[in-house]
Protein backbone atom coordinates (compact mmCIF):
# COMPACT_ATOMS: atom_id res chain seq x y z
CA UNK A 1 0.00 0.00 0.00
CA UNK A 2 1.22 3.46 -0.77
CA UNK A 3 2.19 5.67 2.10
CA UNK A 4 -0.53 8.36 2.14
CA UNK A 5 1.97 10.82 3.56
CA UNK A 6 4.20 10.35 0.57
CA UNK A 7 1.34 10.64 -1.89
CA UNK A 8 1.11 14.30 -1.07
CA UNK A 9 4.78 14.91 -1.70
CA UNK A 10 6.30 16.38 -4.82
CA UNK A 11 7.86 13.77 -7.10
CA UNK A 12 11.53 13.16 -6.52
CA UNK A 13 12.43 13.48 -10.18
CA UNK A 14 11.23 17.04 -10.14
CA UNK A 15 14.10 19.41 -9.65
CA UNK A 16 12.77 21.61 -6.90
CA UNK A 17 13.18 25.29 -6.45
CA UNK A 18 13.62 26.39 -2.87
CA UNK A 19 9.93 27.10 -2.38
CA UNK A 20 8.89 23.86 -3.96
CA UNK A 21 11.33 21.97 -1.83
CA UNK A 22 9.42 23.24 1.14
CA UNK A 23 6.81 20.61 0.66
CA UNK A 24 5.08 22.43 -2.12
CA UNK A 25 3.42 24.24 0.71
CA UNK A 26 3.29 27.95 0.80
CA UNK A 27 4.97 30.44 3.02
CA UNK A 28 1.72 32.37 3.28
CA UNK A 29 -1.92 31.55 3.76
CA UNK A 30 -2.74 33.02 0.39
CA UNK A 31 -0.95 30.22 -1.39
CA UNK A 32 -2.44 26.93 -0.27
CA UNK A 33 -0.97 23.45 -0.65
CA UNK A 34 -0.61 22.47 -4.23
CA UNK A 35 -1.96 19.07 -3.17
CA UNK A 36 -5.12 19.95 -1.39
CA UNK A 37 -5.67 16.95 0.85
CA UNK A 38 -3.93 17.09 4.21
CA UNK A 39 -2.94 13.52 5.04
CA UNK A 40 -3.85 11.97 8.35
CA UNK A 41 -1.10 12.28 10.92
CA UNK A 42 -0.15 9.63 13.45
CA UNK A 43 0.95 12.42 15.80
CA UNK A 44 -1.81 12.92 18.36
CA UNK A 45 -0.32 14.67 21.38
CA UNK A 46 -1.53 18.18 22.21
CA UNK A 47 -0.52 19.52 25.63
CA UNK A 48 -3.14 21.43 27.68
CA UNK A 49 -1.59 24.90 27.23
CA UNK A 50 -1.20 24.41 23.51
CA UNK A 51 -4.77 23.13 23.30
CA UNK A 52 -5.98 26.35 24.95
CA UNK A 53 -4.03 28.40 22.45
CA UNK A 54 -5.44 26.37 19.59
CA UNK A 55 -9.02 26.85 20.80
CA UNK A 56 -8.48 30.59 21.08
CA UNK A 57 -6.62 31.34 17.88
CA UNK A 58 -7.43 28.43 15.57
CA UNK A 59 -10.94 27.49 16.72
CA UNK A 60 -11.79 25.97 13.34
CA UNK A 61 -8.68 23.80 13.09
CA UNK A 62 -9.47 20.11 13.16
CA UNK A 63 -7.27 17.60 15.00
CA UNK A 64 -6.11 16.39 11.64
CA UNK A 65 -5.01 19.87 10.65
CA UNK A 66 -3.35 20.81 13.93
CA UNK A 67 -1.37 17.57 13.99
CA UNK A 68 -0.29 17.92 10.39
CA UNK A 69 3.20 19.32 10.09
CA UNK A 70 2.34 20.66 6.65
CA UNK A 71 -0.63 22.55 8.08
CA UNK A 72 1.66 23.89 10.82
CA UNK A 73 4.05 25.23 8.21
CA UNK A 74 1.28 26.65 6.09
CA UNK A 75 -0.30 28.47 9.04
CA UNK A 76 2.96 29.79 10.45
CA UNK A 77 3.28 33.36 11.64
CA UNK A 78 5.29 35.15 9.00
CA UNK A 79 4.40 38.78 9.64
CA UNK A 80 4.68 41.04 12.65
CA UNK A 81 1.09 42.10 12.09
CA UNK A 82 -0.14 38.54 12.40
CA UNK A 83 2.06 37.95 15.41
CA UNK A 84 0.44 40.92 17.15
CA UNK A 85 -2.77 38.85 17.36
CA UNK A 86 -1.20 36.53 19.90
CA UNK A 87 1.48 38.53 21.65
CA UNK A 88 1.70 42.14 22.79
CA UNK A 89 4.35 43.66 20.55
CA UNK A 90 3.43 47.29 21.24
CA UNK A 91 6.75 47.78 23.01
CA UNK A 92 8.69 47.16 19.78
CA UNK A 93 9.64 50.62 18.60
CA UNK A 94 8.97 51.39 14.99
CA UNK A 95 7.30 48.13 14.05
CA UNK A 96 6.66 49.26 10.48
CA UNK A 97 10.28 50.06 9.88
CA UNK A 98 11.33 46.74 11.34
CA UNK A 99 8.79 44.85 9.20
CA UNK A 100 10.26 46.35 6.07
CA UNK A 101 13.92 46.07 6.89
CA UNK A 102 14.29 42.90 8.85
CA UNK A 103 17.03 40.88 7.30
CA UNK A 104 16.20 37.46 8.63
CA UNK A 105 12.73 36.24 7.76
CA UNK A 106 10.13 35.81 10.45
CA UNK A 107 8.52 32.40 10.76
CA UNK A 108 7.00 30.73 13.80
CA UNK A 109 4.84 27.62 13.70
CA UNK A 110 1.45 27.81 15.46
CA UNK A 111 2.70 25.08 17.82
CA UNK A 112 5.78 27.11 18.83
CA UNK A 113 3.66 30.29 18.96
CA UNK A 114 1.55 28.56 21.60
CA UNK A 115 4.64 28.53 23.84
CA UNK A 116 5.02 32.31 23.47
CA UNK A 117 1.41 33.36 23.70
CA UNK A 118 0.38 35.30 26.80
CA UNK A 119 4.01 35.95 27.72
CA UNK A 120 6.05 39.12 27.39
CA UNK A 121 8.12 39.59 24.24
CA UNK A 122 11.02 39.62 26.68
CA UNK A 123 10.35 36.03 27.74
CA UNK A 124 13.14 33.61 26.91
CA UNK A 125 11.60 31.84 23.92
CA UNK A 126 10.08 35.02 22.48
CA UNK A 127 13.47 36.70 22.38
CA UNK A 128 14.85 33.91 20.22
CA UNK A 129 12.27 34.18 17.42
CA UNK A 130 10.66 37.65 17.50
CA UNK A 131 12.50 40.38 15.53
CA UNK A 132 14.17 43.15 17.51
CA UNK A 133 15.34 46.60 16.40
CA UNK A 134 18.80 45.76 17.71
CA UNK A 135 19.21 43.35 14.80
CA UNK A 136 19.80 46.46 12.69
CA UNK A 137 22.86 47.53 14.70
CA UNK A 138 26.12 46.17 13.37
CA UNK A 139 28.77 45.86 16.07
CA UNK A 140 32.56 45.44 15.78
CA UNK A 141 33.60 41.94 14.78
CA UNK A 142 30.27 41.06 13.18
CA UNK A 143 30.01 39.83 9.61
CA UNK A 144 27.43 38.00 7.57
CA UNK A 145 29.46 34.80 7.20
CA UNK A 146 31.67 34.89 10.31
CA UNK A 147 32.80 31.28 9.96
CA UNK A 148 33.77 31.88 6.31
CA UNK A 149 31.71 28.89 5.30
CA UNK A 150 31.08 30.10 1.77
CA UNK A 151 34.83 30.15 1.14
CA UNK A 152 34.97 26.50 2.16
CA UNK A 153 32.39 25.28 -0.34
CA UNK A 154 34.04 23.20 -3.08
CA UNK A 155 30.57 22.95 -4.64
CA UNK A 156 27.51 25.05 -3.87
CA UNK A 157 26.12 24.47 -0.37
CA UNK A 158 28.66 21.86 0.72
CA UNK A 159 31.04 23.03 3.46
CA UNK A 160 34.30 21.10 3.70
CA UNK A 161 36.14 22.56 6.66
CA UNK A 162 37.62 19.52 8.42
CA UNK A 163 39.51 16.77 6.59
CA UNK A 164 37.17 13.85 7.30
CA UNK A 165 33.75 15.44 7.40
CA UNK A 166 31.51 17.74 5.40
CA UNK A 167 28.30 19.65 6.00
CA UNK A 168 25.55 19.76 3.37
CA UNK A 169 23.27 22.78 3.41
CA UNK A 170 20.33 20.81 2.07
CA UNK A 171 17.73 23.56 2.13
CA UNK A 172 17.50 27.24 3.04
CA UNK A 173 14.18 26.78 4.80
CA UNK A 174 13.47 26.38 8.52
CA UNK A 175 10.15 25.76 10.25
CA UNK A 176 10.95 28.63 12.63
CA UNK A 177 13.78 31.13 12.24
CA UNK A 178 16.10 31.90 15.14
CA UNK A 179 17.13 35.54 15.34
CA UNK A 180 20.77 34.62 16.03
CA UNK A 181 21.16 32.09 13.21
CA UNK A 182 24.77 31.59 12.18
CA UNK A 183 23.66 30.60 8.74
CA UNK A 184 21.32 33.56 8.29
CA UNK A 185 23.36 34.51 5.23
CA UNK A 186 22.22 31.28 3.59
CA UNK A 187 18.66 30.77 4.80
CA UNK A 188 15.58 31.61 2.77
CA UNK A 189 16.46 35.05 1.45
CA UNK A 190 19.43 33.50 -0.27
CA UNK A 191 17.98 32.35 -3.57
CA UNK A 192 20.62 29.77 -4.25
CA UNK A 193 19.26 26.57 -5.59
CA UNK A 194 19.01 23.75 -3.10
CA UNK A 195 17.22 21.16 -5.24
CA UNK A 196 18.18 17.72 -6.48
CA UNK A 197 20.80 19.02 -8.93
CA UNK A 198 22.69 20.80 -6.16
CA UNK A 199 22.49 17.74 -3.93
CA UNK A 200 23.78 15.53 -6.72
CA UNK A 201 26.83 17.74 -7.10
CA UNK A 202 27.47 17.51 -3.36
CA UNK A 203 26.99 13.75 -3.37
CA UNK A 204 29.37 13.39 -6.28
CA UNK A 205 31.98 15.47 -4.45
CA UNK A 206 31.63 13.26 -1.37
CA UNK A 207 31.79 10.10 -3.50
CA UNK A 208 35.06 11.33 -5.01
CA UNK A 209 36.63 12.14 -1.64
CA UNK A 210 37.37 8.92 0.24
CA UNK A 211 38.76 10.87 3.21
CA UNK A 212 35.23 12.00 4.07
CA UNK A 213 33.71 9.56 6.56
CA UNK A 214 31.10 11.71 8.28
CA UNK A 215 28.40 13.83 6.63
CA UNK A 216 26.24 16.37 8.44
CA UNK A 217 23.00 17.02 6.59
CA UNK A 218 22.01 20.46 7.76
CA UNK A 219 20.39 23.62 6.44
CA UNK A 220 18.19 25.44 7.00
CA UNK A 221 16.39 22.46 8.40
CA UNK A 222 16.48 19.20 6.45
CA UNK A 223 13.49 17.78 8.32
CA UNK A 224 11.29 20.37 6.59
CA UNK A 225 11.92 18.55 3.33
CA UNK A 226 9.50 16.01 1.92
CA UNK A 227 10.19 12.45 3.03
CA UNK A 228 11.06 11.27 -0.46
CA UNK A 229 13.71 13.97 -0.65
CA UNK A 230 15.21 13.22 2.73
CA UNK A 231 15.34 9.56 1.73
CA UNK A 232 16.99 10.44 -1.57
CA UNK A 233 19.75 12.21 0.36
CA UNK A 234 20.21 9.52 2.99
CA UNK A 235 20.15 6.59 0.58
CA UNK A 236 22.58 8.32 -1.77
CA UNK A 237 25.00 8.95 1.09
CA UNK A 238 24.58 5.48 2.55
CA UNK A 239 25.48 3.99 -0.85
CA UNK A 240 28.95 5.57 -0.59
CA UNK A 241 31.21 2.92 0.99
CA UNK A 242 33.50 5.34 2.87
CA UNK A 243 30.65 7.17 4.63
CA UNK A 244 30.62 5.81 8.16
CA UNK A 245 28.10 8.06 9.87
CA UNK A 246 25.40 10.48 8.82
CA UNK A 247 24.23 13.27 11.09
CA UNK A 248 21.12 15.36 10.70
CA UNK A 249 21.21 18.86 12.17
CA UNK A 250 17.71 20.04 13.04
CA UNK A 251 15.50 22.15 15.28
CA UNK A 252 12.32 20.55 13.99
CA UNK A 253 11.68 18.28 17.03
CA UNK A 254 11.57 21.46 19.17
CA UNK A 255 9.56 23.76 16.90
CA UNK A 256 7.51 21.32 14.83
CA UNK A 257 7.34 18.01 16.74
CA UNK A 258 4.38 16.96 14.57
CA UNK A 259 6.94 16.36 11.81
CA UNK A 260 8.27 13.32 13.64
CA UNK A 261 5.68 10.93 12.26
CA UNK A 262 6.06 7.18 12.55
CA UNK A 263 6.45 7.12 8.77
CA UNK A 264 9.42 9.48 8.92
CA UNK A 265 11.06 7.53 11.73
CA UNK A 266 10.57 4.21 9.94
CA UNK A 267 12.33 5.63 6.92
CA UNK A 268 15.17 7.22 8.93
CA UNK A 269 16.04 4.00 10.77
CA UNK A 270 16.95 2.32 7.47
CA UNK A 271 20.05 4.51 7.30
CA UNK A 272 21.89 3.73 10.52
CA UNK A 273 24.28 4.66 11.98
CA UNK A 274 22.29 7.87 12.02
CA UNK A 275 22.86 10.66 14.50
CA UNK A 276 20.78 13.75 15.13
CA UNK A 277 22.03 17.06 16.51
CA UNK A 278 19.03 18.80 17.95
CA UNK A 279 19.06 22.55 18.41
CA UNK A 280 17.41 23.43 21.72
CA UNK A 281 17.52 26.60 23.71
CA UNK A 282 15.54 26.58 26.91
CA UNK A 283 13.78 24.13 29.28
CA UNK A 284 10.40 25.61 28.25
CA UNK A 285 10.85 23.91 24.90
CA UNK A 286 10.56 20.45 26.42
CA UNK A 287 6.80 19.94 26.17
CA UNK A 288 4.76 16.71 25.99
CA UNK A 289 4.79 17.06 22.20
CA UNK A 290 8.57 17.24 22.17
CA UNK A 291 8.85 14.29 24.54
CA UNK A 292 6.69 12.22 22.16
CA UNK A 293 8.70 13.24 19.09
CA UNK A 294 12.06 12.58 20.72
CA UNK A 295 10.91 9.24 22.17
CA UNK A 296 10.05 8.09 18.68
CA UNK A 297 13.52 9.00 17.44
CA UNK A 298 15.27 7.40 20.41
CA UNK A 299 13.20 4.22 20.11
CA UNK A 300 14.32 4.01 16.49
CA UNK A 301 17.94 3.91 17.67
CA UNK A 302 18.83 7.40 16.50
CA UNK A 303 21.57 8.78 18.71
CA UNK A 304 20.73 12.34 19.66
CA UNK A 305 22.95 15.14 20.90
CA UNK A 306 21.98 18.70 21.75
CA UNK A 307 23.29 21.96 20.38
CA UNK A 308 22.50 25.06 22.40
CA UNK A 309 23.57 28.62 21.72
CA UNK A 310 24.37 30.62 24.84
CA UNK A 311 22.09 33.66 24.65
CA UNK A 312 21.95 36.70 26.87
CA UNK A 313 18.57 37.06 28.56
CA UNK A 314 17.51 33.62 27.38
CA UNK A 315 19.63 30.91 28.95
CA UNK A 316 22.74 32.62 30.31
CA UNK A 317 22.70 31.29 33.83
CA UNK A 318 23.66 28.04 35.52
CA UNK A 319 20.14 27.23 36.72
CA UNK A 320 18.58 27.45 33.25
CA UNK A 321 21.31 25.54 31.46
CA UNK A 322 21.42 22.86 34.15
CA UNK A 323 17.64 22.46 33.98
CA UNK A 324 17.77 22.24 30.19
CA UNK A 325 20.55 19.64 30.22
CA UNK A 326 18.72 17.55 32.83
CA UNK A 327 15.50 17.61 30.84
CA UNK A 328 17.37 16.66 27.68
CA UNK A 329 19.04 13.70 29.35
CA UNK A 330 15.68 12.49 30.63
CA UNK A 331 14.43 12.31 27.05
CA UNK A 332 17.63 10.61 25.85
CA UNK A 333 19.29 13.59 24.20
CA UNK A 334 22.92 13.79 25.28
CA UNK A 335 24.08 17.38 25.91
CA UNK A 336 26.72 18.00 23.28
CA UNK A 337 27.61 21.61 22.49
CA UNK A 338 27.05 24.94 24.21
CA UNK A 339 28.03 27.52 21.60
CA UNK A 340 29.23 31.03 22.12
CA UNK A 341 26.84 33.08 19.95
CA UNK A 342 28.48 33.68 16.56
CA UNK A 343 29.05 37.31 15.52
CA UNK A 344 26.49 37.58 12.74
CA UNK A 345 25.31 41.15 12.01
CA UNK A 346 22.95 42.50 14.66
CA UNK A 347 23.57 39.80 17.24
CA UNK A 348 25.46 41.75 19.95
CA UNK A 349 22.40 41.86 22.20
CA UNK A 350 22.49 38.06 22.33
CA UNK A 351 26.20 37.66 22.99
CA UNK A 352 27.48 37.06 26.51
CA UNK A 353 31.04 37.63 27.65
CA UNK A 354 33.14 34.46 27.47
CA UNK A 355 33.42 34.60 31.27
CA UNK A 356 29.68 33.84 31.44
CA UNK A 357 30.06 30.61 29.48
CA UNK A 358 32.99 29.55 31.66
CA UNK A 359 31.00 30.38 34.79
CA UNK A 360 28.18 28.13 33.58
CA UNK A 361 30.50 25.21 32.84
CA UNK A 362 32.12 25.70 36.24
CA UNK A 363 28.65 25.63 37.79
CA UNK A 364 27.94 22.28 36.17
CA UNK A 365 31.18 20.33 36.55
CA UNK A 366 31.08 18.43 39.83
CA UNK A 367 27.55 19.60 40.53
CA UNK A 368 25.79 17.31 38.10
CA UNK A 369 26.41 14.13 36.08
CA UNK A 370 29.23 14.34 33.58
CA UNK A 371 26.72 13.34 30.90
CA UNK A 372 24.83 16.57 31.59
CA UNK A 373 27.79 18.79 30.74
CA UNK A 374 28.07 20.08 27.17
CA UNK A 375 31.30 21.24 25.56
CA UNK A 376 31.44 25.01 25.62
CA UNK A 377 32.93 26.06 22.28
CA UNK A 378 33.64 29.06 20.13
CA UNK A 379 33.29 28.43 16.44
CA UNK A 380 36.18 30.63 15.52
CA UNK A 381 35.57 33.56 13.18
CA UNK A 382 37.55 33.13 9.99
CA UNK A 383 36.93 29.40 9.74
CA UNK A 384 39.28 28.02 12.37
CA UNK A 385 36.72 25.49 13.56
CA UNK A 386 35.38 24.84 17.04
CA UNK A 387 37.66 25.51 19.97
CA UNK A 388 36.60 24.18 23.39
CA UNK A 389 36.90 26.46 26.41
CA UNK A 390 37.31 25.18 29.95
CA UNK A 391 37.52 26.89 33.31
CA UNK A 392 41.03 26.90 34.80
CA UNK A 393 41.27 23.55 36.54
CA UNK A 394 44.95 23.13 35.68
CA UNK A 395 47.01 25.40 37.94
CA UNK A 396 50.54 24.68 36.76
CA UNK A 397 53.40 22.49 37.93
CA UNK A 398 55.41 22.13 41.12
CA UNK A 399 58.38 19.86 40.42
CA UNK A 400 57.12 16.35 39.75
CA UNK A 401 53.55 17.30 40.56
CA UNK A 402 50.90 19.11 38.62
CA UNK A 403 48.51 21.31 40.54
CA UNK A 404 44.77 21.26 39.97
CA UNK A 405 41.72 22.84 41.48
CA UNK A 406 38.60 20.73 41.88
CA UNK A 407 35.00 21.87 41.45
CA UNK A 408 34.95 23.23 45.03
CA UNK A 409 38.07 25.29 44.43
CA UNK A 410 40.33 23.06 46.56
CA UNK A 411 43.90 22.54 45.39
CA UNK A 412 45.14 19.00 44.66
CA UNK A 413 48.47 17.59 43.49
CA UNK A 414 48.94 14.77 41.02
CA UNK A 415 52.31 12.97 40.71
CA UNK A 416 53.46 13.39 37.14
CA UNK A 417 57.27 13.18 37.07
CA UNK A 418 59.15 15.23 34.53
CA UNK A 419 60.70 12.74 32.08
S1 LIG B 1 16.94 26.30 13.03
FE1 LIG B 1 19.15 26.47 12.70
S2 LIG B 1 19.41 27.04 10.54
FE2 LIG B 1 17.25 27.45 11.12
S3 LIG B 1 17.20 29.58 11.75
FE3 LIG B 1 17.52 28.38 13.60
S4 LIG B 1 19.76 28.33 13.82
FE4 LIG B 1 19.32 28.93 11.70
Amino acid sequence: MNNPDQNSEPPLQKDLSLEEAVLETASTEEKPFSRTEIPNSDFKIVSPDTQKFRETYFPDATDKQWNSWRWQIQKSYTSIKKLSEIIDISSIEDIDFLSKTRKLPLRITPYYASLLSGKSIKSALSRTVIPDMRELLISPGEESDPLHEEAMCPVNNLIHRYPDRVLMVSTGFCATYCRYCTRSHMVLKDKKHFGIKAWEKSIEYIRNNPAVRDVVVSGGDPLTLPETHIEFLLSSLRAIPHIEIIRIGTKVPMVLPQRITNGLVKMLKKYHPLFMSIHCTHPDEITPEVVEAVNRLADAGIVMGSQTVLLQGVNDDVVTIKELMHRLLKIRIRPYYLYQCDPIPGSAHFRTPISKGLEIIKGLRGFTSGYAIPHYVIDTPGGGGKIPLLPEYYQGREGDYILMKNYEGNLFKYYDPIR
